[in-house]
């Protein structure tokens, strides 16, 4: 008789579990997933894919908008049809979460669609009562909304859970918060129709991202017709016939049609008997691994948002992987988490890579600047007022790129090749020996032959 029923139990089939469970079975465990929700995970379900979708339907806006200095005449105005969409999305992710559970079979991969919990190191309650022992556990089980400030009448609020699929197109809403949530649908739901006002507590949008890419968003969402509000918080939410009534910590009252909620994400952990099996969590609840996702209790590991590392599905996927060839290939691999290329899908959108020039300046003696400011193409005959912005942040000392910051169109696919260059730790040098592709946009990251600024740390 095995010692265990299974090799290896996995709780969450989103895109770390899924792909931990995959590999691992790949090397001959006898795998089991369990998943409470719909299989695909956040990223799949209500996260990145469903919010690119959404992306770009916004996109048309411009589109029309544009086709006319490019000789188009629409016979009439486009109209948008938001239920129209929301099916669509809905049979996309219903085909994709399907192809997740396809790839699972096919890796003899077993799949339970339950909810379960840790009650030791070796052992997981299904919520139909089962008890199933595990050579090694695996948490997968991501994160969920923060509702916050916690204000009078929240439960009229919503979250980035909820938004893709409210029965109604928001004619008007109000957006909470200022990170990557808050300003991608900030530029959806405006160029869709609604009327957005967006308040977060601090001074700018996208806290940690480079101060340029920052103001970049800030004033494109202005431009796009949103209404940004600094240090400004609702102070509490009435539902009444004419909508959603908000106080606001600037005095203002205001009636939108939905209140959505982008206040961050928290580590998925309650409930999940972690702390009764001995595992440790942090102050947030984040479940403590180390480079090898292994928690304090040998037997069970944890990958993705739930360790809150750094929060992003392909993160999660690599975890995961890693994860697979630690325990089940004999292969030791920890996962890097720097140089990670990034994108936030606002319209233009931020690539990004590396370190941002405030970030530099604290670490290196001499940081160099190479920055351009510069009208796409596409909006030449288009005449909208648009502006692409590009930075390279260099050791001024090795003449090594530490980071690269675009906000433009495609910017995301450009800091995906980026990225690749970061890894082979390339120096302005390389960038500016390469040849340029003409005429696009991303030639401009290897003809800004002028430095613009020279940062020296003095000495204290
Ligand atoms: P973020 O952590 O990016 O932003 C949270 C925002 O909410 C910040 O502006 C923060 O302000 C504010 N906030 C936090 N707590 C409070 C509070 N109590 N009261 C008022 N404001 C508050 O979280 P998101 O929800 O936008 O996204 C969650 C995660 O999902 C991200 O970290 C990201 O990793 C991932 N994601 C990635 C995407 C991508 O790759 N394109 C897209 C969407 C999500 P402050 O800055 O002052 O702390």
């Amino acid at each position: 008789m095995a010692e265990f029923d299974v090799d290896l139990f996995v709780i969450g089939a989103g895109s770390g579990g899924v792909r931990a469970a995959r590999i691992a079975a790949g090397y001959g465990a006898k795998v089991l997933v369990a998943e409470e929700f719909r299989v695909g995970g956040t990223c799949v379900i209500r996260g990145c894919v469903p919010k690119k979708l959404y992306v770009y339907a916004s996109r048309f806006a411009d589109s029309f908008a544009d086709a006319e200095g490019f000789g188009w005449e629409l016979p009439q105005k486009p109209v948008f049809n938001w239920s129209k969409l929301v099916a669509g999305k809905e049979k996309e992710i219903s085909r994709l979460s399907e192809i997740y559970r396809a790839n699972l079979a096919r890796a003899n991969v077993e799949i339970i669609d339950s909810r379960a919990t840790v009650e030791g190191p070796h052992h997981v309650r299904l919520a139909d009562g089962r008890r199933i022992s595990a050579k090694y556990i695996l948490v997968a089980t991501g994160g969920s909304p923060v509702l916050s400030p916690t204000i009078p009448g929240l439960e009229h609020a919503i979250s980035s859970n909820e938004i893709f699929d409210v029965p109604t197109f928001p004619k008007s809403m109000l957006i909470v918060g200022g990170g990557y949530i808050a300003v991608e649908f900030a530029s959806v739901f405006t160029r869709l129709g609604s009327a957005v006002t967006l308040v977060l507590r601090g001074d700018n949008v996208l806290r940690g991202f480079d101060d340029d890419m920052r103001d970049a968003v800030r004033d494109e969402l202005t431009h796009a017709g949103v209404t940004l509000g600094f240090g400004v918080l609702p102070t509490s939410i009435e539902k009444t016939a004419d909508g959603l009534k908000v106080t606001l910590s600037n005095g203002e009252t205001k009636l939108f049609d939905q209140v959505l909620l982008a206040t961050g994400r928290r580590p998925h952990t309650t409930g999940l008997g972690l702390e009764a099996a001995g595992v440790m969590l942090d102050d947030v609840g984040a479940v403590k691994v180390d480079a090898y996702s292994q928690t304090n209790i040998p037997s069970i590991y944890a990958v993705g948002d739930v360790t809150n590392r750094v929060n992003l599905t392909p993160v999660a996927i690599r975890e995961g992987h890693a994860f697979a060839d630690t325990v089940f290939g004999g292969k030791h691999t920890a996962v890097v988490h720097t140089d990670i290329p990034t994108a936030v899908f606002t319209t233009p959108e931020i690539g990004t890579v590396g370190l941002s020039e405030s970030e530099a300046r604290k670490i290196f003696d001499i940081v160099d600047i190479y920055s351009s400011t510069f009208r796409p193409m596409m909006a030449t005959l288009s005449g909208r007022a648009e502006k692409t912005r590009m930075k390279i942040v260099v050791d001024g000392t090795t003449d090594k790129v530490l980071g690269v910051h675009i906000f433009g169109h495609d910017a995301g696919e450009m800091a995906q090749l980026l990225g690749i260059s970061m890894k082979l730790h390339a120096t302005k040098a390389d960038f500016d020996a390469t040849m340029a592709v003409h005429p696009t946009a991303s030639e401009e990251l290897v003809t800004m032959r002028t430095r613009t600024a020279r940062h020296i740390q003095s000495p204290d």
